[in-house]
C-alpha cells in the first residue's frame, strides 16, 4: 500500500484530516492509526458536560461509528506508530508490521506533564487528557470529597468548577500570584480568581508542591492539605518523539510551514502537535486549542493532495466555568502587549477584554458571557490596524462599526 495516506493520531486532528482527504475527492487508501481503544473523540467535553455527567460518551465522537467503513477510511484503533522512516516511506507499527506511505500527517497531539515530586506519578494522582481520565475524576469528585488541584490553568479551573459541582471541597495549588497569569496578564486573570472563590474554592498562590502523598499534597513550606483526591494540570507537552527520531525539524512542536508540510515534503503536521509557520504572525506558533485540530486538517489535507492551501486562521479557544462562558480570538503573547482595554461590565462577568499594542492594534479579544461578537473581533486582530480606545471601551459603539473601520 505504498500510495497510501496515513495519519498518525486518531484524534480530532486526525479524524478531520481523513474526512477532508475524503471530501476533496481523493480515492486512494487512507489510514488512521491511534493508540487509544476509542474511536477518535473530542476532549472539550472531559472537563465539561461529560465530566459533569450532563453529556454520555455518544456526545464525544468526531464521527458516528460508521462513518469510516462508509467513507473507506482504515481506522487502526489500539495502535502505536513506533517509528517513522521518511526516506522509506514507511511507518512501524508496535508488534513489527510495517505501513508504507505516499504522504504521512501527524496528529500526534500532546500529553500532560507529570509533575516532578515524589508521588507525582502514583496510582492516586488524576490527569486529564482521554475519556477514561474523565471517568475516573468523576468517579472521585463525590460529595464532600477533599479534593486538591494542582495547577490554575484551563484544565485545573475546569476540573475544580465540576468538583464544585459535585459538591467537593475543593483546593486549587499554583505556584504564580494569579491563575491563568501568563495566558491572560494580572488583570483579566484576576477575574478568573474572583469567580472561583465566588464559588467557594480555596485558591492559594505563590505556593510550591514538594510531594503528593496518598492522602494529603505536602507544599514546600511544610503544610500537608489533606486530600481524598489529587488532580494535576500543569500543562502539556507535544507528543514528537516520532517526529524528532524520523530526523525531522522539531521545535516547540513539529515545525512545518503554512502549508502545514514538515521540513521532509512528503510528511505534514496538525492539531496540538503542530509549530506552524503563520503568516499573519510573520513566524512559527503552535496552538493547544480544539479549533486549530479542527481546522488545520483541512489545510493539511489539500496540501497532502498537492493543492495550494494555507493555514492563517486567528486562533480561537473558549472555556466553560460555572456560568461563565467565553471564547478568546487572537494571540497576545505574556509580555507582548501593552495595556487591557475593558467593555462592559467586568464585576458582573459580562464584558469583552481587548489586548492592545503599543501602538492601539488589537492583538486579542475575550469574549465574557458576550455572545456573537467573534467576527469582528476576529476581523479588529486581522486588521493589523489601531483602533481608538476610547471608542473599544465604549459599549455604544458596535464593534461591528470599529471592524468595518479597519478591515
Ligand atoms: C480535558 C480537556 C479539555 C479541553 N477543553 C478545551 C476547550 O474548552 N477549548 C479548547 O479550545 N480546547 C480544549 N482542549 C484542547 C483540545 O482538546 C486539543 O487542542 C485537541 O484535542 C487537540 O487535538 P489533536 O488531534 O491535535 O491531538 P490529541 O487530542 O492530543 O490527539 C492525539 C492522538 O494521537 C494519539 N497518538 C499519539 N502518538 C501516537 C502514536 N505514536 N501512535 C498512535 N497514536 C498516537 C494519541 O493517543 C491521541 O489519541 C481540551 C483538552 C482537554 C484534554
Amino acid at each position: 500500500m505504498d500510495d497510501a495516506f496515513v495519519i498518525v493520531g486518531a484524534s480530532l486532528a486526525g479524524a478531520k484530516a481523513a474526512e477532508a482527504l475524503r471530501a476533496e475527492g481523493h480515492a486512494g487508501p487512507v489510514v488512521l492509526i491511534g493508540e487509544e481503544g476509542e474511536r477518535p473523540y473530542e476532549r472539550p467535553p472531559l472537563s465539561k458536560d461529560y465530566l459533569l455527567g450532563r453529556a454520555g460518551r455518544e456526545k464525544i465522537f468526531v464521527h458516528p461509528a460508521d462513518w469510516y467503513r462508509e467513507h473507506d477510511v482504515d481506522l487502526r484503533l489500539s495502535t502505536t506508530v513506533t517509528a517513522v522512516d521518511p526516506a522509506a516511506r514507511t511507518v512501524a507499527l508496535a508488534g513489527g508490521e510495517r505501513l508504507g506511505f505516499a504522504r504521512l500527517l501527524l496528529a500526534t497531539g500532546s500529553s500532560p506533564r507529570r509533575i516532578p515530586v515524589p508521588g507525582g506519578d502514583a496510582e492516586h494522582v488524576l490527569y486529564l487528557r482521554r475519556v477514561e481520565d474523565s471517568d475516573r475524576l468523576r468517579a472521585a469528585f463525590r460529595p464532600g470529597a477533599r479534593v486538591v488541584i494542582v495547577g490554575a490553568g484551563w484544565i485545573g479551573l475546569e476540573a475544580a468548577a465540576a468538583a464544585r459541582a459535585a459538591d467537593c471541597e475543593v483546593t486549587v495549588l499554583e505556584a504564580a500570584e494569579l491563575p491563568l497569569l501568563r495566558v491572560l496578564g494580572r488583570e483579566v486573570a484576576q477575574v478568573f480568581a474572583d469567580l472561583h472563590r465566588a464559588h467557594g474554592v480555596d485558591l492559594r498562590f505563590g505556593v510550591q508542591v514538594a510531594e503528593i502523598r496518598p492522602d494529603a499534597v505536602l507544599l514546600g513550606d511544610g503544610t500537608a492539605v489533606p486530600a481524598d483526591a489529587v488532580v494535576v494540570g500543569v500543562g502539556i507537552s507535544p507528543d514528537t518523539g516520532l517526529a524528532e527520531a524520523a530526523g525531522l525539524a522539531v521545535d516547540n512542536g513539529v515545525r512545518t510551514d503554512e502549508h502545514l508540510r514538515t521540513s521532509h515534503p512528503d510528511v505534514f503536521a496538525a492539531g496540538d502537535v503542530a509549530n506552524a509557520f503563520h503568516p499573519l504572525y510573520g513566524r512559527p506558533i503552535r496552538v493547544e486549542h480544539w479549533a486549530n485540530a479542527l481546522n488545520q486538517p483541512a489545510v493539511a489535507a489539500r496540501s497532502m493532495l498537492g493543492l495550494d492551501a494555507v493555514y492563517d486562521r486567528v486562533p480561537y479557544f473558549f472555556t466553560d466555568q460555572y456560568d461563565l462562558g467565553m471564547e478568546y480570538t487572537g494571540y497576545a503573547e505574556p509580555g507582548g502587549y501593552d495595556r487591557v482595554v475593558f467593555r462592559g461590565d467586568v464585576a458582573g462577568r459580562e464584558f469583552i477584554a481587548f489586548w492592545l499594542a503599543a501602538d492601539g492594534r488589537v492583538l486579542a479579544g475575550m469574549n465574557v458571557n458576550v455572545w456573537d461578537v467573534v467576527d469582528p473581533i476576529r476581523a479588529l486582530c486581522r486588521s493589523g490596524r489601531p483602533v481608538d480606545a476610547g471608542r473599544l471601551a465604549d459599549p455604544a459603539v458596535p464593534l461591528t462599526d470599529l471592524a468595518d473601520g479597519v478591515s
